[in-house]
């Protein structure tokens, strides 16, 4: 199963995701991860990518195809991945299309999670996240059971550089202008499947199984 994950920044892609890679069995290939680690380590990539995702801008289309290809090449995409946080333009989603042609295979499902601005701007301002596993938490809503610590894995707890009112606002406008017309697009091929994450996860999760059961996926 190929699955791309699709929705504004903080609407909880990574959680749902983390989810949905343990019940298919899916690799799980979060872009902003990827470039979070690079940047962590300091490598070229990352020393670049920092300068855009500091901003709540994207990472050139250039850069972050060529990062994704490479990405999929490798093993544990064999018996399929969710893909979260790629693609995030048209030209991305063009080339993805091109990639997987290529090799015979297609995606499954969009899945396309819901979720209203103001929900959005609360939550984002109290995540934090694993720098180890990449889970995600509240402060106000899951906490972890020990300060900044992860529960699953141990690793370090913290709030994302990006994630202060200002860059949530421009990776906002971001993803309206850039990301949003992805949802036209895979309508088009009736691909989207929705889930609603204004309550909580359980409920996002439980309409997504229904809408891939209802595509035949
Ligand atoms: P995320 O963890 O998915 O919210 O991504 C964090 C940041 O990484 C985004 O705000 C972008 O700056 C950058 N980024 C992640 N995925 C992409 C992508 N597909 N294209 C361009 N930039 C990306």
């Amino acid at each position: 199963m190929r699955l791309i994950i699709l929705g504004a920044p903080g609407s909880g892609k990574g959680t749902a995701a983390m989810v949905l890679k343990e019940k298919y069995n899916l690799a799980h290939i979060s872009t902003g991860d990827i470039f979070r680690s690079n940047i962590k380590a300091q490598t070229p990539l990352g020393i670049e990518a920092k300068s855009y995702i500091d901003k709540g801008q994207l990472v050139p289309d250039s850069i972050t195809i060529g990062m994704v290809a490479g990405r999929l090449e490798e093993d544990d995409c064999s018996a399929g991945y969710i893909l979260d946080g790629f693609p995030r333009t048209i030209a991305q989603a063009e080339a993805l299309d091109e990639m997987l042609a290529a090799k015979g295979e297609k995606i499954d499902a969009v899945l396309s999670i819901v979720v209203d601005d103001e929900i959005i701007k609360d939550r984002v301002s109290s995540r934090r996240v694993c720098e180890k596993c990449g889970a995600s938490y509240n402060v106000k809503y899951k906490p972890t059971k020990v300060e900044g610590v992860c529960d699953a894995c141990g690793g370090s707890v913290v709030q994302r550089a990006d994630d202060n009112p200002e860059t949530v606002a421009a990776r906002l406008v971001t993803y309206y202008e850039n990301t949003q017309p992805l949802i036209d697009f895979y309508n088009a091929k009736g691909l989207i499947v929705e889930g609603n994450n204004n309550v909580d996860s359980d409920t996002c999760i439980s309409d997504i199984e229904n809408g891939l059961k209802a595509l035949g996926v």
